[in-house]
């Protein structure tokens, strides 16, 4: 972990929390947090409990992210939520290409590119989630997965990006399926990320912060966040519960 990027430790809540759950979540997280601790927290609830958890954590240093956006402001787009919506609702962050919006949804990486756009363009920060699959590890396709993912989700964004972006690296095989990645091959990719950033995002872009995403839990925390090239992660299942996203955040140093 570098000591000039300030450490980010996400919460994708996925679909989980009723109303009240998300209520509760909030303020077990927000009452469990040290302060003066240097790291930066960001929590995802579903759509349907954004409002209620922007109100639980006003006033902390806690953020709000959204799940996912769609890239058009306003429009003829039934179900659809836009990201100056979920600027109006208390959202400073927005996940974007989660690895189960790829596989349920169709998400590619032209519609990964145009949401990072649509986010950027309503003053929301993009956490742009990509990595490999088990098939395309095995196969030693990694890099070459990680960097067309990362030149087709970038192409063309606004020079601001460089200042705000954050990039999720999280290996399909290791969401959901308690594989972590080793600190060692998480290190691998977060450092090939690195060096491919000045030449898509200008020269900036080797200062964004990178996090590591798949199976994180207080146990394996701590070694992945010691590599230099990893600046937090992006939790799932570990953030369902307050005691556990509160131990990932206290394992950044
Ligand atoms: C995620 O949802 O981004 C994630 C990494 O999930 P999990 O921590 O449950 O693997």
């Amino acid at each position: 972990m570098s000591t000039e990027r300030l450490p980010l430790i996400a919460g994708n809540w996925k679909m989980h929390k009723t109303l009240a759950e998300a209520r509760e979540l909030a303020r077990e997280i927000r009452r469990g947090l040290e302060p003066g601790r240097r790291v930066e927290v960001v929590v995802a609830p579903p759509y349907t409990a954004l409002r209620s958890v922007a109100r639980e954590i006003r006033g902390s240093f806690i953020n709000l992210a959204a799940q996912d956006t769609f890239w058009e402001r306003q429009g003829a787009f039934t179900g659809a939520v836009s990201p100056v919506m979920l600027k109006d609702v208390g959202c400073s962050y927005v996940i974007i290409g989660h690895s189960e919006r790829r596989q349920h949804f169709f998400e590619t990486n032209q519609t990964v590119n145009l949401k990072l756009k649509g986010a950027l363009a309503a003053g929301l920060v993009p956490i742009f989630c990509l990595g490999e699959t088990i098939k395309e590890r095995e196969q030693g396709q990694t890099l070459k997965v990680v960097e067309t993912q990362l030149r087709e989700g970038l192409a063309g964004l606004p020079p601001e990006a460089a200042a705000t972006l954050v990039i999720a690296y999280e290996p399909v095989w290791a969401i959901g399926t308690g594989l972590t990645a080793t600190p060692a091959q998480a290190q691998e990719v977060h450092a090939f990320i690195r060096g491919q950033l000045p030449d898509l995002l200008g020269p900036g872009g080797a200062d964004i912060r990178l996090l590591y995403g798949g199976s994180v839990t207080p146990d394996n925390a701590a070694p992945l966040l010691k590599e230099p090239d990893l600046d937090g992660a992006l939790v799932g299942g570990a953030s369902l519960k307050g005691d556990s996203f509160l131990k990932i955040i206290a394992a950044v140093g």
